[in-house]
């Protein structure tokens, strides 16, 4: 078996058995580009020297000799002898991995190889400087002597010297260092420093093998999920000297910005310095176009080389480089790591100079790090120290007062200022404050707690879990680390990295810049989902829309109910109790509805826009019984007992005892109102059609699609159906207009999903209400579970995820399946997608993908993630 391979006989596919730096070290060297000449040892060599050690590397030890050797005829040097051939030995596993054994530079000096390396080079001080630097290197890696004595052996003769840097030191000085760091590995490893080179060599790969098994480098495959059987690589590579003089030099490069992704060579170098000291932070690095100036025709070839890098990998190159003597080596070349907007900066460029396509843009960037697009976020440049960490529940970055409760939190919102709401913990009753707020931070609650689901549902930044702050809500303070924060002070919270800072740091606006709206175009043509949102009013749909969204996929009626001025007529119409007085604030509403519909259809002209009959119980519309007591019993005390206002609240609680349900997330709500109630759904279906009537009259294109709420009977669907029909007929007489539109209903019961084929012989559409769908398939109560004992049971590993997050495919997955075989057997064109939460999650839209859905619809916000992901969906 071939366990050596030179680098001139590999090639970038063979990653595994090179490891990624002896791979690409391979391919340039094969490309024609000037590497310096040198070989891999596999990872399979290292998986088999962990199983038998000594034993395998006997074994192979001609071969290590035999390529050595091809290093000394292709150099004219000789390893440990005239002229020498120094080597460095780095290690290079398949995925890139920190932890592993740092790099051993100019192997292959002793007491006598040095002075041949001096005479040679004929610059003694540079030979004493780089045995000095091996001693140091071998003893901390391979010996593992404390780097911290050579360092201090270092120190302590530079200040008997009175010089500052290294490179200042003369020779005298050097050789007593060297004499001292010889010393020292005798004193601490009870050995001399190894001077045999082949020795040297042999313990070098053998540290390389066994830096595998280091408890760093198994953390490190544990936490990213990396198979422990993959093995490193060791790269044996001929040095080349970047600190040979003036004319030398080392550095590192991308080929473009990271992190703007600008199309311009950026990195920074040191003139006449070893690999190293770039990173050791010793002198401080010019930028790479300096290097202009200093070598010119160095730095011609080096950009030469990077564009062909780079049009030979198809991405960002981050390359590693050295000059010897005015000549250029690479010594490393590999994929650039980049900000998410240079992510799709590149993308797209490289897809519009040709050299990716459609696809690969696409996949060169994650549907989440899209998500740091979009948020508002701190400065990059910005300079701040947090006063406590959280965790990072919703996205962002946000500056205000601080305000402890929800309703003074609206106050100072409304009125325009800016106000973080800061709580224990925050429940539904807080809604108010967390909608006028700029973001939400609380002291106890996880990712899925109140306050992190809403706040990411309202795309505001949330940090939760903040333990370290002890909020008192009666003195309006919190402590955090001995510091008071008091109400009214300024705070600055980034969502993303869970981080409080006291006062206000600068914010920068999220990049949707045009980049990112080409890329998403891109997604589009990639992707075979469409995206559309979830949107109530006028000013969601025009944002829905300016994000791409293809449709609106759920307009809830029941939101335009609850708005103040409306309350009053919806619960005048609840409390009604004859027909007639209920038509009469039925037609109340029916005026109301039909301008928000005229709104949301005008924002949303030329594409389907979704509306769902109402679907609450009646019962949320009402006040709550112990409100309308403490009303009666004041009203009694004042001795208003017979007065008509006594009498109003009077019926009114009667009814809101009436409709009490013991389930009310099972009970009398959905489709059921409209079946019982009649002239509730009718009201709305006229408002719907009569403002698509009035637009079309003005010459506008609108596609109304009305929608059922909680169907789970084909009776149900085919009386709803009926009455659509009738409905629009008596609209489309009375305007003398016809609308094209389409009646279907949402899947959300079991019993749904299992009749789905004789519900689409009335249904045009399914749409899959997967968090109804979510909550009614597992039994759960999503604001009890989540709360109660979901997220244990996640922590513990009864299931793997949140299911109300991430879509289960087994059982809830399963049943949509259903539905969409049955529903497509009866019904051919019958449109099918999804509104539930899940339609604005990756890994849910990868299985909507899956199921060949028609839509996916998510909140307006997400929808550039779920364009995103869409298309990955499909790649
Ligand atoms: P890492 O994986 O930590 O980047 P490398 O193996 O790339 O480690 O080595 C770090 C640096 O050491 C390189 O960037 C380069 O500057 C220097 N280096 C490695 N091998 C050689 C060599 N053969 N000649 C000159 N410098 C080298
Ligand atoms: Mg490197
Ligand atoms: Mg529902």
């Amino acid at each position: 078996k071939k366990y050596i391979y030179m680098f001139d006989e590999g090639r970038a596919d063979m990653r595994d058995l090179l490891g990624g730096k002896g791979a690409n070290l391979a391919e340039m060297t094969r490309i024609g580009l000037p590497v310096p000449p040198g070989f891999t040892i596999t990872t399979e060599a290292c998986l088999a020297f962990l199983e038998r050690k000594d034993e395998f590397l006997d074994e192979i030890w001609d071969d290590v000799v035999s390529a050595i050797r091809q290093l000394e005829g292709i150099t004219g040097k000789n390893f440990g002898g005239e002229n020498p051939l120094l080597v460095s030995v780095r290690s290079g596993a398949a995925i890139s991995m920190p932890g592993m054994m740092d790099t051993i530079l100019n192997l292959g000096l002793n007491d006598e190889t040095v002075k041949m390396l001096a005479e040679e080079s004929k610059d003694e001080r540079f030979a004493l400087d780089s045995y000095r630097r091996f001693i140091q290197m071998f003893g901390d890696v391979v010996l593992g002597v404390d780097v911290s004595f050579f360092e201090n052996i270092l120190h302590e003769i530079k200040r008997e010297l009175g010089v500052n840097f290294d490179y200042q030191i003369p020779p005298e000085g050097l050789y007593k260092i060297i004499e001292k760091y010889k010393a020292l590995v005798l004193q601490e490893k009870g050995f001399p420093f190894p001077k045999d080179v082949w020795e040297q060599l042999r313990m070098a790969i053998i540290a390389v093998f066994n830096s595998w098994n280091t408890p760093r480098a198994k953390t490190y495959r544990k936490i990213n999920k990396i198979p422990d059987n993959l093995g490193t690589a060791v790269n044996v590579v001929t040095m080349v000297f970047g600190n040979l003089g003036d004319d030398c030099g080392t550095g590192v490069c991308f080929t473009r910005n990271p992190s703007t992704g600008e199309k311009e060579l950026y990195g920074e170098f040191l003139m006449n310095a070893q690999g190293e000291d770039v990173v050791a932070g010793i002198r401080t690095p010019l930028p790479i176009k300096d290097l202009k100036e200093e070598l010119p025709s160095a730095f011609k070839e080096l950009v030469q080389t990077a564009e062909l890098l780079e049009r030979h990998y198809k991405d960002v190159q981050d390359i590693e480089f050295t000059i010897e003597r005015g000549k250029l080596y690479i010594l490393q070349t590999r994929n650039g790591k980049r900000t998410a907007r240079a992510a799709v900066k590149i993308a797209v460029d490289m897809c519009e100079e040709g050299l990716i396509s459609a696809e690969d843009a696409v996949s060169r960037v994650k549907p989440e790090q899209v998500e740091q697009l979009l948020h508002k976020q701190i400065d990059p440049e910005a300079k701040y120290e947090p006063i406590a960490k959280g965790l990072p529940a919703s996205p962002g970055a946000a500056v205000g007062k601080v305000v402890f409760d929800a309703d003074h939190a609206e106050k100072l919102g409304n009125s325009g200022e800016k106000v973080i709401l800061v709580r224990p913990e925050t429940t539904p009753d807080d809604i108010h404050g967390l909608f006028a707020a700029q973001g939400v931070l609380t002291s106890r609650g996880g990712m899925t707690s109140h306050a992190a689901v809403v706040a990411r549902g309202l795309g505001k930044p949330c940090v939760s879990g903040c333990e370290a702050l002890d909020i008192s809500i009666e003195r309006k303070e919190f402590v955090v680390n001995g510091k008071v924060v008091k109400e009214g002070d300024i705070i600055t919270i980034d969502g993303s990295k869970g981080e409080v800072i006291l006062g206000e740091v600068n914010l920068v606006q999220p990049s949707f810049t045009e980049d990112f709206r080409k890329l998403l175009d891109l997604a589009d043509k990639v992707a075979n989902l469409q995206v559309w949102a979830n949107a109530d009013t006028p000013q969601d749909a025009r944002r829905a829309r300016d994000f791409g969204a293809k449709g609106i996929g759920l307009c809830r009626t029941e939101h335009m109910f609850m708005e103040t001025d409306r309350l009053p007529v919806m619960q005048e119409m609840i409390v009604a109790e004859t027909l007639d007085s209920r038509k009469e604030a039925l037609d109340k509403l029916k005026t109301m509805q039909k301008e928000d519909f005229l709104g949301i259809f005008e924002a949303m002209e030329g594409l389907p826009v979704t509306i769902r009959l109402l679907d609450p119980p009646l019962h949320e519309f009402l006040p709550k019984e112990e409100e309308l007591e403490a009303k009666l019993e004041e009203l009694a005390k004042e001795g208003k007992e017979n007065t008509e206002e006594h009498k109003k609240y009077k019926k009114t609680l009667g009814r809101v005892l009436a409709l009490k349900e013991n389930n009310p997330m099972l009970g009398f709500r959905g489709c059921r109102l409209g079946m019982i109630y009649p002239e509730i759904y009718e009201m709305q279906i006229s408002a719907i059609l009569e403002a698509a009537c009035e637009l079309k009259a003005k010459g506008k294109r609108v596609i109304p699609q009305i929608m059922m709420p909680l169907v789970g009977t084909k009776e149900e669907m085919r009386r709803l159906k009926e009455m659509v029909e009738r409905v629009s007929k008596e609209v489309f007489q009375k305007e003398d207009v016809e609308v094209p539109f389409t009646v279907g209903t949402m899947i959300e019961v079991p019993r749904a999903a299992l009749v789905a084929g004789d519900i689409a012989e009335y249904a045009e559409f399914f749409s899959f209400g997967t968090n109804d769908l979510t909550q009614t398939t597992f039994g759960y109560s999503r604001d009890d579970a989540e709360g109660k004992f979901l997220a244990q049971y996640i922590t513990d590993g009864v299931l793997p995820e949140n299911p109300f997050h991430v879509l289960d495919r087994e059982g809830v997955g399963r049943l949509m399946s259903i539905a969409v075989h049955d529903g497509r057997k009866r019904r051919e064109d019958i449109k099918i997608g999804i509104c539930g939460e899940h339609g604005g999650n990756p890994k849910s839209i990868a299985f909507c993908h899956k199921l060949e859905l028609a839509y996916v619809s998510c909140s307006p916000f997400r929808v550039p993630v779920a364009r995103l992901a869409a298309a990955h969906a499909a790649l």
